[in-house]
Order: structure tokens, then sequence, then C-alpha cells
């Protein structure tokens, strides 16, 4: 599978926040020849591991889960009141399509809906809608019907297009934030399944970051880590109108080393540490501007005695949108950054003496 298909299929499963189970279910299949333990955890994250039992334990982790949406209410006339999960703006709601997950896992599609501009005033047309002017059509016209499809108060759902190239290699597909890290960390489990490492690689598959870096914190409780590097894909904002210093990071610029964002301050030395890995191996790279998101990052390097965790993304044009834009070199690049910061874990040095 080449990168474009690996990405297509990641981005296609379904994943939002607290029903991460068939991306889980995808990548233990497609992981499962190349390490020597898998372990699915209480909240759900998935924990693999490759020559566990060394001396010195290094942690990768990518977020499983996607942004969505949740059923809060069906209408008598078949209407789905609902929900956001995760940070949305919520005036990318009207007119997109959704995929609502029915109890037997089935997908059903439709539109969010809102009352049409014909028949609002002048003032309400100044106004962005709110969720709560929202609903999602599915087709159906009574509650029953909906109620007989296995949908509900609770039902998950998220906003559904399908992956596309454009033009100069550049993929377009929902919920690159966080399957471009997820399949970074399935290309290292594969280099890692051939060059076996003389430490303990643990690859986190998380879940619940999107709503509090959730799974974050009980896999690093569990894994211990001596050193952790989290793969993000985080937001590219080089598109028009956005001023130098307000862009966290531009696509075709290589992977975004983070110094801080809302959630760590990194370890200066695992910066430069990482800067001089990328400049030695000549691969492009850029700062992420700080301070702005969080990552997983955020639970794992405080969790027991602490933890040196660094963050390297792949930017991402409209993050947090069903359609995020990234480019497949920067893709390639932040590959190539992760694998050799990997390689040479051994050598990251903290404070502690
Ligand atoms: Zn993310």
């Amino acid at each position: 599978m080449d990168h474009v298909e690996l990405l297509r299929a990641l981005s296609s499963q379904f994943g939002v926040s607290g029903f991460e189970g068939e991306v889980r279910e995808w990548i233990d299949t497609t992981i499962r020849g190349l390490v020597d333990t898998i372990k699915i955890d209480v909240l759900g994250n998935l924990i693999a591991r490759i020559t566990p039992g060394q001396d010195f334990v290094l942690m990768l982790d990518a977020h499983m889960d996607e942004i969505g949406i949740m059923v809060s209410y069906v209408e008598e006339s078949g209407f789905l009141r609902f929900a956001p999960i995760g940070g949305w703006d919520p005036r990318v709601f009207p007119a997109q399509q959704v995929e609502i997950r029915s109890r037997d896992g089935k997908k059903h599609r439709g539109v969010i809906g809102a009352s049409p501009p014909h028949i609002q005033t002048p003032e309400e047309q100044k106004q962005a809608l709110k969720v709560e002017d929202l609903f999602v059509d599915i087709g159906a016209s009574s509650r029953e019907e909906v109620f007989a499809l296995g949908i509900g108060i609770g039902s998950p759902g998220c906003l559904h297009y399908p992956f596309q190239i454009l033009n100069a290699g550049r993929a377009m597909g929902k919920a690159l934030d966080d399957r471009a890290g997820c399949a970074i960390l399935i290309r290292c489990l594969e280099y890692f399944s051939k060059n076996r490492p003389n430490f303990t690689l643990v690859a986190n598959f998380a879940t619940g970051e999107e709503v509090g870096l959730r799974g974050a914190k009980t896999a690093a409780y569990q894994i211990q880590p001596d050193v952790a590097l989290v793969i993000e894909g985080t937001v590219g904002a080089d598109t028009p109108g956005i001023p130098a210093h307000k862009c966290p990071a531009r696509l075709d610029k290589g992977p975004a080393i983070s110094v801080a964002d809302k959630s760590i301050i990194v370890d200066p030395s695992f910066v430069s540490f990482i800067e001089n890995i990328a400049e030695t191996s000549k691969i492009p790279w850029q700062h992420k501007v700080p301070l702005t998101g969080g990552t997983d990052a955020g639970e794992i390097h405080v969790a027991g005695k602490g933890v040196r965790t660094g963050v390297v993304s792949v930017p991402c044009r409209y993050i947090h949108s069903p359609n995020s834009v990234l480019d497949l070199k920067d893709f390639e690049h932040t590959l190539s950054l992760v694998v050799e910061v990997a390689r040479r874990a051994r050598e990251i040095k903290g404070y502690e003496s």
C-alpha cells in the first residue's frame, strides 16, 4: 500500500472521539504482522510493542479519533438535533454531508439543514447560524423511522466526504488530523519490524484526543516511557489573508517542530535534538508558531515521574473541517524525521541526573 492508499484508507474510517472502534480494528489488522504485542486498554487505546522488555522505552503517539457530532434529540418529524464533539467552528456545519452511525455499525448518509435564506429576516441573515438552529436530515419522515434504523440519542456522526488527490501531490480528506500521524506510526512499525531496535518501541494509537487528551493520559501511565514523540496533523494556515506571524505551519515547508503549544513547553534540548537531526539528514523543517492548540504531549509529559516529550506535525490546511489538505512531500519528510529521531531515541537527554 503506497502513502496515498494508506492515507485514503485511514481518512475513510469512522472514528469520532469515544467511537474509535472501526479505525482501531483497521489499524489492528494492518499492523498485526509487524509487532510483537498488541493491547487494547480500558479507554480503547491501541498499544503495540516491538522488542518489549528492553531497558529503554520510546513511545510514539498519534490519535485515532476525529471530531464529530452526536445525536442529542430526535424530532417527531424525523430530523436529528445534534451536539458537536470536539473543537468545531459551528459556522462550518450548515449544508455539510454527514454520516450517522447506527447501533449495528451501519452508516446513514444525511445533510445538515437550516432554515433557507429566502425566509430569513435581514437581521437573521447577518448572524452566523448556531448549532441549536441546525438539524440533520437523513431522509426519515418520522421519529419511529429513525429509531427503526437504530439511530437515537447518543448516535455518533461525522462530516464525511471522499478522500481525493488534488493537484501537485496534495491530498484532501477528512480526519487527516490525526490519521496522517496514524499513517506515520504504521510506517514506523514497518521500518522497525525489519530494523529491530535495541530499545522497546511502543506505538500508541490514542483515543479521545479531541475531547481532552484522554486516551494519552492512561496510555502514558501504563507505558511509562523514557522518551515520547507525538506525531500530529497541525494547523496549516498559509492561505490568503493570514499574516505570517499568525500562521502556525505552512504546506510544503516540511515537518513542523513544536517548541510549545497550550499543553506543553517542550524541553529546549529535545527541540534542538530534533532540529539537528533534520539539518544533518537534509530534511526541510519549520518551527510551529507557538502557542496554538494542544496535543497528547500535554498529558504524556506529566505522566508518572515525567516524560521527555517532543512533538512533530504534518501541516494540514482546514483541519477541524471535513476537507483538510496536506502535501505528500511534507508527509514523507515528517516520516523520515520521525524514523531518524526514533532510531536515535537513546541519545535524548533530559534534566535528571
Ligand atoms: Zn490532532
